[in-house]
C-alpha cells in the first residue's frame, strides 16, 4: 500500500506529441533570438531558486518532463562542495528518496540557466530513464543544457554545442553530447527521448 500523493514507483513518461522525429532545426544560425535576456552572474539565493524554477516550468512545459519525487534544491557557495572535485557547477544524487541538486552560486548567469537544465536532466533520467552509461547520462544532461539555451533564445551559445571545434569538455560530456546530437539528427527530439527512456535507438 502507498499512501496518496507518494512515489509509487516509476511511471511511463510520455513524450509530448508535438515532438516530432524531424532533425536538428534548421534555424540555428547563431543568431541570437531578440527576447534572449543576458543573465548575469546569479549571486543571490532568491534568483537561484527563481532560475532553477523556472527552468523545471520550461523543460516541464515544452518536454513533458516532470519529476514526481521532490526535490531538495541547494545553492552553495564552492566550500560546501567538500566532498566533490574543483570545477563542479552542479550536483545531483538521489537520497532517501528525494532528489538532491546542487548549484554553485556566484557563477555565469547563462552557465547556471544551463546548470539548472544539466541537473534536472540528470533527475528525469534517476526516475524514467533506461540508460545507465555515464557518456548516457553525462551526454542526455548536456543535451540538456543545449535545449535550455535554445529555450531561452541564447543561440549563440546553443551553436557552440553542435560545433566540435567550439565545444570544450571533458571527453565524456563531448562525446556523449555527440551521441544525443547525432540522435536527433536521425530521430528528432523525440528520438532522444526514446532512447533515453527506453533504451532504443530511434
Ligand atoms: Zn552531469
Amino acid at each position: 500500500m502507498v499512501a496518496p500523493g507518494t512515489y509509487a514507483g516509476r511511471r511511463a513518461f510520455d513524450p509530448p506529441l508535438w515532438l516530432t522525429r524531424k532533425g536538428l532545426p534548421p534555424s540555428l544560425n547563431g543568431i541570437d533570438d531578440p527576447a534572449f535576456v543576458h543573465e548575469t552572474h546569479v549571486n543571490r539565493r532568491d534568483r537561484g531558486v527563481e532560475i532553477f524554477n523556472e527552468t523545471v516550468r520550461m523543460l516541464g512545459r515544452q518536454f513533458n518532463m516532470v519529476l514526481e519525487r521532490p526535490i531538495t534544491f541547494h545553492f552553495v557557495a564552492s566550500q560546501d562542495y567538500s566532498t566533490l572535485q574543483d570545477s563542479v557547477l552542479g550536483m545531483h544524487r538521489m537520497r532517501e528518496g528525494h532528489h538532491e541538486i546542487y548549484i554553485l552560486q556566484g557563477q555565469d548567469g547563462d552557465d547556471y540557466w544551463a546548470v539548472s537544465a544539466h541537473e534536472f536532466g540528470h533527475g528525469f533520467v534517476a526516475e524514467y530513464g533506461k540508460i545507465s552509461s555515464q557518456l548516457d547520462n553525462e551526454g542526455f544532461a548536456t543535451w540538456m543544457e543545449f535545449k535550455m539555451h535554445m529555450l531561452r533564445g541564447a543561440r549563440t551559445i546553443a551553436r557552440s554545442f553542435i560545433d566540435p571545434e567550439e565545444f570544450f569538455r571533458p571527453e565524456v560530456y563531448e562525446k556523449g553530447l555527440r551521441k544525443m546530437i547525432d540522435l536527433e539528427t536521425r530521430g528528432g527530439e523525440l528520438g532522444v527521448f526514446q532512447y533515453v527512456t527506453t533504451g532504443v535507438e530511434p
